[in-house]
Protein backbone atom coordinates (compact mmCIF):
# COMPACT_ATOMS: atom_id res chain seq x y z
CA UNK A 1 0.00 0.00 0.00
CA UNK A 2 1.36 3.40 -1.20
CA UNK A 3 0.12 5.77 1.50
CA UNK A 4 0.21 9.71 0.40
CA UNK A 5 -0.47 13.31 1.42
CA UNK A 6 -2.50 15.26 -0.88
CA UNK A 7 -3.44 18.80 -1.07
CA UNK A 8 -8.05 19.02 -2.61
CA UNK A 9 -10.20 21.73 -1.27
CA UNK A 10 -7.60 23.84 0.51
CA UNK A 11 -6.91 21.27 2.92
CA UNK A 12 -4.17 18.07 3.37
CA UNK A 13 -5.53 15.10 3.42
CA UNK A 14 -3.85 11.23 3.83
CA UNK A 15 -4.59 8.83 0.79
CA UNK A 16 -3.89 5.59 -0.76
CA UNK A 17 -2.77 5.67 -4.29
CA UNK A 18 -4.12 2.66 -6.58
CA UNK A 19 -4.71 2.03 -9.89
CA UNK A 20 -8.34 3.99 -9.78
CA UNK A 21 -6.66 7.38 -7.97
CA UNK A 22 -6.20 8.24 -5.03
CA UNK A 23 -8.37 6.89 -2.75
CA UNK A 24 -9.36 9.68 -0.08
CA UNK A 25 -8.29 7.87 3.41
CA UNK A 26 -8.92 11.07 6.10
CA UNK A 27 -12.67 11.43 4.89
CA UNK A 28 -12.91 7.28 5.20
CA UNK A 29 -11.50 7.66 8.47
CA UNK A 30 -12.91 10.26 10.08
CA UNK A 31 -16.82 8.69 8.92
CA UNK A 32 -15.75 5.83 10.97
CA UNK A 33 -14.04 6.98 13.57
CA UNK A 34 -14.97 10.62 13.73
CA UNK A 35 -11.19 11.43 14.30
CA UNK A 36 -9.08 13.23 12.20
CA UNK A 37 -5.84 10.54 11.03
CA UNK A 38 -2.40 11.24 11.05
CA UNK A 39 0.06 9.78 9.12
CA UNK A 40 1.85 8.07 11.77
CA UNK A 41 -1.76 6.23 12.79
CA UNK A 42 -2.44 5.03 9.34
CA UNK A 43 1.35 3.78 8.80
CA UNK A 44 0.79 1.86 11.98
CA UNK A 45 -2.49 0.51 10.91
CA UNK A 46 -2.61 -0.55 7.56
CA UNK A 47 -4.86 -3.60 7.55
CA UNK A 48 -7.19 -0.82 8.58
CA UNK A 49 -6.69 1.31 5.89
CA UNK A 50 -6.87 -1.50 3.67
CA UNK A 51 -10.12 -2.46 4.75
CA UNK A 52 -11.50 1.17 4.45
CA UNK A 53 -9.95 1.04 0.73
CA UNK A 54 -11.99 -1.92 -0.26
CA UNK A 55 -14.67 -0.77 1.33
CA UNK A 56 -14.80 2.52 -0.57
CA UNK A 57 -14.09 1.33 -4.07
CA UNK A 58 -17.70 1.83 -5.29
CA UNK A 59 -17.76 5.19 -3.52
CA UNK A 60 -16.47 7.82 -6.29
CA UNK A 61 -16.84 11.17 -3.35
CA UNK A 62 -14.03 9.20 -1.55
CA UNK A 63 -11.36 9.13 -4.89
CA UNK A 64 -9.20 11.44 -6.38
CA UNK A 65 -7.10 12.09 -10.13
CA UNK A 66 -4.31 10.53 -9.83
CA UNK A 67 -2.58 14.21 -10.53
CA UNK A 68 -3.72 15.57 -7.30
CA UNK A 69 -0.64 17.30 -6.15
CA UNK A 70 1.39 15.28 -3.43
CA UNK A 71 2.99 17.02 -0.55
CA UNK A 72 5.71 15.53 2.21
CA UNK A 73 4.37 12.12 2.94
CA UNK A 74 4.58 12.95 6.88
CA UNK A 75 6.69 15.65 9.27
CA UNK A 76 8.53 13.21 11.04
CA UNK A 77 8.93 13.68 15.03
CA UNK A 78 12.92 13.05 15.18
CA UNK A 79 14.87 12.08 11.92
CA UNK A 80 18.15 9.80 12.49
CA UNK A 81 20.51 9.93 10.13
CA UNK A 82 23.47 7.21 9.74
CA UNK A 83 27.07 8.13 8.45
CA UNK A 84 29.33 5.66 6.18
CA UNK A 85 26.61 3.03 6.52
CA UNK A 86 27.56 1.73 2.98
CA UNK A 87 31.05 -0.06 2.21
CA UNK A 88 31.89 2.12 -0.81
CA UNK A 89 31.23 4.95 0.70
CA UNK A 90 33.65 4.35 3.46
CA UNK A 91 36.38 3.41 1.48
CA UNK A 92 35.65 6.37 -0.81
CA UNK A 93 36.53 8.47 2.27
CA UNK A 94 39.92 6.21 3.48
CA UNK A 95 37.74 5.07 6.27
CA UNK A 96 37.42 2.24 8.13
CA UNK A 97 33.76 0.96 8.43
CA UNK A 98 33.00 1.69 12.33
CA UNK A 99 32.27 -0.77 14.96
CA UNK A 100 28.77 0.88 15.96
CA UNK A 101 26.65 3.10 13.42
CA UNK A 102 27.93 7.06 13.37
CA UNK A 103 24.44 8.80 14.71
CA UNK A 104 23.42 12.60 13.78
CA UNK A 105 20.35 14.26 13.30
CA UNK A 106 18.50 16.53 10.23
CA UNK A 107 16.13 18.41 12.34
CA UNK A 108 12.76 18.56 10.75
CA UNK A 109 12.63 21.96 8.96
CA UNK A 110 14.49 20.44 6.30
CA UNK A 111 11.62 18.07 5.24
CA UNK A 112 9.94 19.19 1.48
CA UNK A 113 7.72 16.86 -0.42
CA UNK A 114 8.26 15.97 -3.88
CA UNK A 115 8.90 18.21 -6.76
CA UNK A 116 9.49 20.97 -4.00
CA UNK A 117 12.71 22.76 -4.64
CA UNK A 118 15.19 21.86 -2.89
CA UNK A 119 16.95 25.90 -1.77
CA UNK A 120 20.75 26.47 -1.81
CA UNK A 121 21.35 29.83 -0.14
CA UNK A 122 24.17 31.68 -1.31
CA UNK A 123 26.57 30.90 1.56
CA UNK A 124 26.26 27.35 0.34
CA UNK A 125 28.95 26.21 -2.23
CA UNK A 126 29.27 22.80 -1.57
CA UNK A 127 25.50 21.02 -1.96
CA UNK A 128 25.95 17.64 -2.49
CA UNK A 129 23.30 14.68 -3.05
CA UNK A 130 22.91 11.78 -0.80
CA UNK A 131 20.09 9.03 -2.04
CA UNK A 132 18.88 6.95 1.13
CA UNK A 133 16.53 4.77 1.69
CA UNK A 134 14.02 6.07 4.68
CA UNK A 135 12.68 3.99 7.13
CA UNK A 136 9.30 4.82 8.70
CA UNK A 137 8.57 3.62 12.58
CA UNK A 138 5.48 1.89 12.79
CA UNK A 139 4.65 1.31 16.33
CA UNK A 140 6.88 2.62 19.52
CA UNK A 141 9.58 0.66 19.64
CA UNK A 142 12.16 0.86 22.61
CA UNK A 143 15.44 -1.76 23.63
CA UNK A 144 13.71 -4.01 20.59
CA UNK A 145 15.76 -7.18 20.21
CA UNK A 146 17.30 -7.51 16.87
CA UNK A 147 15.16 -10.38 15.36
CA UNK A 148 11.92 -8.46 16.28
CA UNK A 149 13.02 -5.26 14.58
CA UNK A 150 11.01 -5.71 11.50
CA UNK A 151 7.96 -5.78 13.42
CA UNK A 152 7.85 -1.87 14.47
CA UNK A 153 8.79 -0.72 10.76
CA UNK A 154 5.47 0.79 9.13
CA UNK A 155 7.15 1.74 5.91
CA UNK A 156 9.83 2.74 3.50
CA UNK A 157 10.26 5.95 1.41
CA UNK A 158 12.91 7.67 -0.62
CA UNK A 159 15.09 9.99 1.49
CA UNK A 160 17.48 12.77 -0.42
CA UNK A 161 19.89 13.73 2.38
CA UNK A 162 21.27 17.45 0.96
CA UNK A 163 24.72 17.93 2.72
CA UNK A 164 26.17 21.38 2.35
CA UNK A 165 29.95 19.97 2.45
CA UNK A 166 31.12 23.09 3.16
CA UNK A 167 29.47 23.43 6.73
CA UNK A 168 29.51 20.22 7.71
CA UNK A 169 33.25 19.68 7.44
CA UNK A 170 33.52 22.86 8.35
CA UNK A 171 32.32 22.23 12.20
CA UNK A 172 35.48 19.79 13.74
CA UNK A 173 34.52 20.19 17.64
CA UNK A 174 35.65 16.88 18.98
CA UNK A 175 35.20 14.49 15.74
CA UNK A 176 32.57 16.48 13.60
CA UNK A 177 28.72 17.80 14.11
CA UNK A 178 27.22 17.59 10.98
CA UNK A 179 23.75 18.83 12.08
CA UNK A 180 24.31 22.48 10.59
CA UNK A 181 25.30 20.93 7.22
CA UNK A 182 22.17 18.91 7.15
CA UNK A 183 19.61 20.67 8.36
CA UNK A 184 19.26 23.67 6.71
CA UNK A 185 15.38 24.47 5.25
CA UNK A 186 14.48 22.25 2.24
CA UNK A 187 17.46 19.80 2.95
CA UNK A 188 15.45 16.63 3.22
CA UNK A 189 13.40 16.10 0.29
CA UNK A 190 11.23 12.65 1.38
CA UNK A 191 8.10 10.66 -0.61
CA UNK A 192 6.85 10.79 -3.07
CA UNK A 193 4.71 8.17 -0.90
CA UNK A 194 5.22 5.78 2.46
CA UNK A 195 5.16 1.88 1.06
CA UNK A 196 3.79 -0.09 3.96
CA UNK A 197 6.54 -2.85 5.07
CA UNK A 198 4.15 -5.56 4.45
CA UNK A 199 4.72 -4.57 0.40
CA UNK A 200 8.90 -5.45 1.49
CA UNK A 201 9.56 -8.03 3.48
CA UNK A 202 13.30 -7.65 3.10
CA UNK A 203 14.71 -4.43 2.67
CA UNK A 204 18.06 -5.90 2.15
CA UNK A 205 18.02 -6.14 -1.11
CA UNK A 206 16.51 -3.39 -3.00
CA UNK A 207 18.68 -1.30 -5.78
CA UNK A 208 19.08 2.43 -5.10
CA UNK A 209 19.99 5.26 -6.91
CA UNK A 210 21.00 8.90 -7.51
CA UNK A 211 19.95 10.71 -11.10
CA UNK A 212 21.20 14.55 -10.94
CA UNK A 213 20.20 15.73 -14.48
CA UNK A 214 19.47 12.59 -16.08
CA UNK A 215 23.14 10.76 -15.23
CA UNK A 216 23.27 8.13 -12.66
CA UNK A 217 25.86 9.42 -9.95
CA UNK A 218 25.09 6.63 -7.17
CA UNK A 219 24.25 3.44 -7.69
CA UNK A 220 23.95 0.64 -4.92
CA UNK A 221 22.45 -1.84 -3.27
CA UNK A 222 20.78 -2.07 0.35
CA UNK A 223 22.26 -5.57 0.84
CA UNK A 224 25.50 -3.62 0.94
CA UNK A 225 24.44 -1.31 4.08
CA UNK A 226 27.20 -2.06 7.20
CA UNK A 227 24.36 -1.73 9.51
CA UNK A 228 21.42 -3.43 8.61
CA UNK A 229 17.77 -2.28 8.76
CA UNK A 230 16.93 -4.63 11.85
CA UNK A 231 20.08 -3.69 13.00
CA UNK A 232 19.73 0.26 13.37
CA UNK A 233 15.97 -0.27 14.72
CA UNK A 234 17.40 -2.33 17.49
CA UNK A 235 20.48 -0.52 18.24
CA UNK A 236 18.66 3.09 17.96
CA UNK A 237 15.87 1.98 20.14
CA UNK A 238 18.10 1.10 23.13
CA UNK A 239 19.71 4.74 23.04
CA UNK A 240 15.80 6.46 22.55
CA UNK A 241 12.65 5.80 21.88
CA UNK A 242 11.21 5.52 18.75
CA UNK A 243 8.05 6.67 18.26
CA UNK A 244 5.07 6.20 15.23
CA UNK A 245 6.68 8.33 11.75
CA UNK A 246 10.15 8.87 13.07
CA UNK A 247 12.10 8.42 9.97
CA UNK A 248 15.61 6.96 9.71
CA UNK A 249 17.77 8.15 7.34
CA UNK A 250 19.74 4.90 6.74
CA UNK A 251 22.67 6.37 4.97
CA UNK A 252 24.22 6.95 1.09
CA UNK A 253 26.19 4.94 -0.61
CA UNK A 254 29.36 5.67 -2.81
CA UNK A 255 29.33 8.06 -5.64
CA UNK A 256 28.54 11.06 -3.65
CA UNK A 257 29.94 14.56 -5.49
CA UNK A 258 32.47 15.51 -2.79
CA UNK A 259 34.60 12.77 -2.98
CA UNK A 260 34.76 12.53 -7.00
CA UNK A 261 37.54 14.39 -9.05
CA UNK A 262 36.50 17.11 -9.84
CA UNK A 263 34.06 17.52 -7.30
CA UNK A 264 30.18 17.39 -8.58
CA UNK A 265 27.98 20.01 -6.73
CA UNK A 266 24.48 20.76 -7.12
CA UNK A 267 23.12 23.86 -8.16
CA UNK A 268 20.24 26.26 -9.09
CA UNK A 269 18.84 24.66 -12.66
CA UNK A 270 19.68 20.84 -11.21
CA UNK A 271 17.12 18.09 -10.88
CA UNK A 272 17.89 15.43 -8.79
CA UNK A 273 16.30 12.14 -8.26
CA UNK A 274 16.35 9.38 -5.57
CA UNK A 275 15.47 6.09 -7.09
CA UNK A 276 14.42 2.98 -4.64
CA UNK A 277 13.11 -0.39 -5.98
CA UNK A 278 9.70 -1.20 -4.79
CA UNK A 279 9.49 2.21 -2.95
CA UNK A 280 9.51 4.99 -6.11
CA UNK A 281 11.44 8.15 -7.54
CA UNK A 282 11.79 10.95 -5.63
CA UNK A 283 12.11 14.07 -7.83
CA UNK A 284 13.44 17.37 -6.97
CA UNK A 285 14.54 20.86 -8.48
CA UNK A 286 17.03 22.71 -7.52
CA UNK A 287 17.15 26.53 -7.24
CA UNK A 288 19.54 29.37 -5.77
CA UNK A 289 19.28 32.38 -3.75
ZN1 LIG B 1 23.40 10.72 4.61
Amino acid sequence: MRLVRFSADGGERIGIEAPEGIFDLSAAWAERTGRRLHMEEAVGLPATARELLESGRGRPELWTAAGAPLLAPLRPGKIIAIGRNYKDHASEQALDPTLEPVVFAKFTNSVIGPGEAIVRPAFVTEMDYEAELGVVIGRRARRVPLERALEYVGAYTCLHDVSARDLQFADKVGDKQWVRGKSLDTFCPLGPALVTSDEIPDPGTLRIECILNGEVVQSASTADLIFSVPYLVSYLSTLFTLEPGDVIATGTPGGVGHFRNPPLYMKGGDEVSVVIERVGTLTNPVVDT
